[in-house]
């Protein structure tokens, strides 16, 4: 499993920069550079809880499965990078988020 560190912190799995959830998707199953892909399991923090008092503490790993395919740590939609970066510190919708990580094949 990857180290998954995320700079999403508008995200309600955002916890000081790790992600709470096990496994996450990362969505672009055509992109050509990393701002193609997005962070499939995004899901927009409302409102001002901007806490850390989850039950759940994030774990620094987490399973991708990832439809960027063009990418050269994709191997049968799962992601064999030894860590991952997502970005889009001010992100309200998954678009706005990247698996900056993402290396074309080439
Ligand atoms: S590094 Fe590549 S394979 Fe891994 S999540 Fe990012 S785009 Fe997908």
């Amino acid at each position: 499993m990857p180290e998954l560190k995320c700079g999403v912190v508008t995200c309600v799995h955002n916890k000081q920069n790790y992600c709470e959830l096990d496994s996450i998707e990362v969505i672009g199953s055509s992109a050509q550079v990393s701002e193609q892909t997005s962070c499939g399991s995004f899901v927009e923090r409302k409102g001002e809880s901007y806490s850390n008092s989850s039950a759940k503490d994030a774990s620094p790993t987490s399973d991708i499965v990832c439809q960027a395919v063009e990418c050269k740590y994709n191997d049968s939609r799962k992601c064999y990078a030894g860590k991952i970066s997502v970005m889009g510190s001010d992100a309200s919708r998954t678009e706005e988020t990247e698996c900056a990580t993402f290396k074309k094949e080439s």
